[in-house]
């Protein structure tokens, strides 16, 4: 992996918390949540771990903490696991889940 270079003044002003939409999408259908509730318009799917890894190799050097849910249920994404462990190698992660697809 090329390491990225920013300028030295990014340094005060970037974030260091980032949320991926690894999905925008979900398998309940609560009234009061946006996505469950159909009230985003946005074309629903998943992230591909290939698009992930573009977007976690730029904020790798400032990352901290890297949330990989946002509107929907990260479970869904069959690559949501090589996303926890590629992130995890350099910043704390979170996701949360409604826990359906576990048996
Ligand atoms: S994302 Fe969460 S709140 Fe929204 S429909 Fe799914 S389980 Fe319900």
């Amino acid at each position: 992996m090329n390491e990225i270079r920013y300028p030295e003044q990014f340094e005060k002003i970037i974030p260091r918390i980032f949320v991926a939409e690894t999905v925008l999408g979900c398998d309940l259908k609560c009234p009061e949540c946006a996505v469950g509730g159909n009230r985003i318009t946005k074309k629903k799917g998943w992230m591909r771990f290939e698009q992930f890894k573009v977007i976690a190799d730029k904020i790798r050097p400032f990352c901290k903490y890297l949330y990989l849910h946002h509107n929907g249920e990260p479970m869904l994404n069959k690559d949501i696991f090589k996303m926890i462990q590629y992130s995890s190698s350099f910043t704390g992660t979170n996701i949360s889940t409604n826990g359906q697809s576990f048996e």
